[in-house]
């Protein structure tokens, strides 16, 4: 398959041209910069052939089979809706875009199209949060009763700017970790959130958008879900935990990049260790794109699940603005 990246990020360069490049055939044949000195610099840097300040370019080569849009979060929807018109393939970063219309828009639009449509939401990719919710399904821990992610992280120097300072581009911790936390509950629990109450602050780090969120979600079964996302702490460590009537687990150090951390569960009897398989997140989320591409298999999150994780991070800040319970608006049926 024939990539051309649509922003020169941090993420493409740290994690995406290796996970595109692992796949049998896979190739990053373009980069696509807003600005051309950039891309052919990133470009050099990352031994990709062609680049270019105009997407254009990549969308009209027919060698191309899919874009990948890592673009800052107020361009998604543009890039996306170019990349469906001219007949590509999309794996779009998360949140899928700065509006939940927007986000509808470019979904609809690829299924219009028939091109595949996938998030990159890597943590369900994750080899622990697979093995967890797997013990869920199974009824390991019983009927869920309540879950609780804590996402509090210190952002790297490296990727302050937009993020800390812009919220016309998108930044802020709810759509930065909010929505990979809102997409993990409702892959682990398999249902969608109901409602929210939450409050937010900007504890020394956010310039005019929020660095720390802490919300409380219910379930349609009833079960409770408490997310904590933050830029700003160095030691707190990441995990999640979901008691059941039968049963507890503890996954701590999972919310991250990297296949790390450890599961336990714990029953009537006693403590138990789960495994899980270790491989890289993204690769494998890439896997999942290129088969569905084929027709043999679905993205590990596909257009609907970004758009419903956007559609609870919006909730968490609307009820952080007001002050009160908001019911999640997904904007219709899918
Ligand atoms: P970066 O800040 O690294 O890059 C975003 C954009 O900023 C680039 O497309 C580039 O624009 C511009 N840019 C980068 N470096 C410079 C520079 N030196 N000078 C001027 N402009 C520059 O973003 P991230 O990689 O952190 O995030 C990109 C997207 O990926 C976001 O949507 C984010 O939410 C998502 N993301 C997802 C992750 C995941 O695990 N799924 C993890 C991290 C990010 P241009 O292309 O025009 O050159």
């Amino acid at each position: 398959m024939d990539w051309a990246l649509i922003g020169a990020s941090t993420i493409a360069s740290q994690y995406m041209v290796n996970a595109f490049r692992s796949q049998p055939g896979g190739n990053v044949s373009w980069i696509v910069s807003g600005s051309a000195a950039r891309a052919v610099d990133y470009a050099d840097r990352h031994r990709i052939p062609k680049s270019s300040g105009e997407m254009s370019d990549a969308l009209s080569d027919p060698d191309v089979d899919a874009v990948y849009i890592s673009s800052t979060n107020e361009k998604h929807f543009a890039h996306a809706t170019a990349a469906i018109a001219a007949g590509k393939h999309v794996f779009c970063e998360k949140p899928l875009a700065m509006t939940l219309g927007e986000a509808r828009e470019m979904v609809q639009a690829a299924e219009t199209a028939g091109v595949v449509f996938a998030t990159n939401h890597h943590l369900r990719c994750a080899g622990s949060h697979l093995a967890v919710r797997d013990l869920i399904a199974a009824g390991r821990i019983g009927d869920v009763l309540s879950c609780r992610v804590f996402h509090a992280v210190h952002l790297p120097e490296n990727l302050r700017g937009w993020r800390i300072n812009s919220k016309d581009a998108g930044g802020g911790v709810v759509p930065d970790i909010t929505v990979h936390d809102a997409d993990v509950i409702r892959f682990l629990l398999n249902e969608d959130p109901q409602s929210v109450v939450a409050e937010v602050t900007s504890s020394g780090m956010g310039q005019g958008v929020e660095d720390s969120a802490m919300s409380v979600w219910t379930m349609p079964s009833g079960a409770m879900a408490m997310s904590h996302e933050s830029f700003t702490h160095p030691f707190a460590g990441s995990g999640f935990e979901v008691h059941g009537t039968k049963g507890s687990v503890f996954a701590r150090g999972v919310m991250t990049q990297q296949p790390v951390g450890e599961i336990e569960l714990v029953t009537a009897s006693g403590r138990e260790v789960i495994p899980f398989e270790i491989y890289d997140l993204y690769t494998f989320g890439v896997a999942r794109f290129c088969e569905a591409v084929a027709g043999t298999g679905r993205p590990a999150a596909d257009g609907w699940d970004g758009v419903m994780s956007l559609a609870v991070a919006h909730a968490v800040r609307e009820a952080a603005a007001t002050g009160t319970r908001v019911v999640v608006n997904y904007g219709g049926p899918r």
